[in-house]
């Protein structure tokens, strides 16, 4: 069961959505300003029907996996747990610490010639108050990424941070996020079990 969102609609909030990215994208600071964001949308736990019509309207990189003949040029981001039966020889990782990205990424660049490393993400506080000031999970992917690259003498204009979702992508932009992954105010609230409780549509 899914709250049906007709085709329009999805072309009026992907608009509305490719709005508020550009309005928060001019916000930022100039020495990030260059940084320009990218949509994912998160079709996850929604019907492939509903990234047919994303992609109808000129959406082209989505967060799921699903074999879609007619949309040849969609680019897939794996947003989640990688397994062992998708990436061949690749242990399954849901993240790490901060105090092992610089391990890690070492372990990347030195050991791993068919990995690129691309850059960090985080999923930040859902219940931060902005009025406290920015959400210290994005200031601490900031601060991460900077280390990590003054540490390996990579330029961090180069590396991606992947930070912002619906309730809190604007912000993430501002900041510096060059990549939100945005689904639910996209594809409407899920209805998704083994997660934590949403409201039911
Ligand atoms: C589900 C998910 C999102 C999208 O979340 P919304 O709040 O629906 O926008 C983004 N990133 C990851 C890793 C997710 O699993």
């Amino acid at each position: 069961m899914y709250k049906r969102i007709k085709d329009l609609d999805i072309g009026s909030v992907l608009k509305n959505v490719y709005g508020r990215i550009q309005n928060a994208t001019e916000k930022r600071p100039a020495n990030i300003a260059g940084k320009k964001p990218r949509l994912v949308a998160v079709s996850k736990t929604k019907p492939k029907e509903m990234v047919v019509v994303a992609y109808e309207w000129g959406q082209r990189h989505f967060g799921e996996n699903y074999v879609l003949e007619k949309c040849k040029d969609i680019q897939w981001h794996f947003i989640g747990h990688l397994q062992r039966n998708k990436v061949n020889k690749l242990v399954s990782k849901t993240g790490v610490d901060p105090d092992q990205v610089c391990y890690l990424v070492g372990h990347i660049l030195g050991n791993c010639p068919s990995l690129d490393f691309a850059g960090l993400m985080t999923i930040g506080s859902l219940y931060h108050d902005l009025s406290l000031g920015p959400n210290p999970d994005f200031q601490h992917l900031i601060k991460c990424a900077n280390e990590t690259c003054i540490h390996f003498g990579l330029d961090v204009n180069s590396i991606e941070l992947s930070m912002g979702m619906s309730g809190d992508f604007e912000h993430a932009i501002e900041v510096g996020s060059t990549n939100v992954r945005i689904g639910s105010t996209i594809f409407g609230a899920r209805n998704n079990p083994e997660k934590h409780s949403e409201i039911p549509a």
